[in-house]
């Protein structure tokens, strides 16, 4: 589940949409949440579906460590990759601010943390947008994600969180291994697909 202060927008022909804070939502605030209503399909189980829905599930999907597509219920499916993003993934199932975010901005994603299998073409129009995404990115950048992310992750407990009740019990016992001893931080390197023996 996304942020509940967040609303679906139109942009244009060529983005389509995107998903907009509608309050101020500050730095260290978790912004998705992988709930049990995500739809969840094993990559192996993809050519089962008809071909428009094949096409659906590719194009709205994440790919987890597991080998899953999952596939949002809500607004989550719609939010756009940004190369210089607000909200990012972590490997403990959630997405957080990775700073504040204004009303009425655009709620923004690294899809290089979403495992794509193919080299993705994006296009955010930034001052030194990468112009594609490839599952090689998570290790490319993990040294430099990696501390951005555990500085977020310690202002949990100091910001208002509405997705917090959503955390399943494992997840919330991680995350207050690390936020009573920052060294247990879960690197982004654990969202890389792991490979089936
Ligand atoms: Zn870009």
């Amino acid at each position: 589940m996304i942020h509940p202060d967040t609303a679906l927008r139109y942009i244009n022909d060529e983005i389509g949409y995107g998903v907009f804070a509608t309050a101020f939502i500050p730095k260290g605030t978790i912004t998705y949440v992988k709930d049990e209503l995500e739809l969840e399909i094993p990559l192996d189980q993809l050519q089962e579906y008809p071909i428009q829905l094949q096409k659906q599930i590719e194009k709205y999907s994440y790919i987890d460590p597991f080998g899953n597509y999952v596939l949002s219920w809500d607004l989550g499916k719609y939010v756009n990759h940004c190369c210089f993003c607000n909200t990012m993934s972590t490997a403990y199932g959630f997405e957080i601010a990775i700073r504040d975010i204004e009303a009425g901005e655009e709620i923004t994603d690294e899809y290089g943390l979403m495992n794509p299998q193919e080299p993705m073409m994006i296009q955010c129009h930034k001052v030194g947008c990468r112009l594609f995404v490839q599952k090689e990115d998570v290790h490319t950048y993990a040294d430099q994600w990696d501390p951005v992310l555990k500085e977020v992750l310690l202002l949990i407990p100091r910001v208002n969180q509405p997705l917090m009740e959503l955390i399943d019990i494992q997840t919330y016992s991680e995350l207050n291994y690390f936020l009573n001893d920052p060294n247990q931080y879960k690197s982004i390197r654990n969202l890389e697909l792991q490979k089936k023996c």
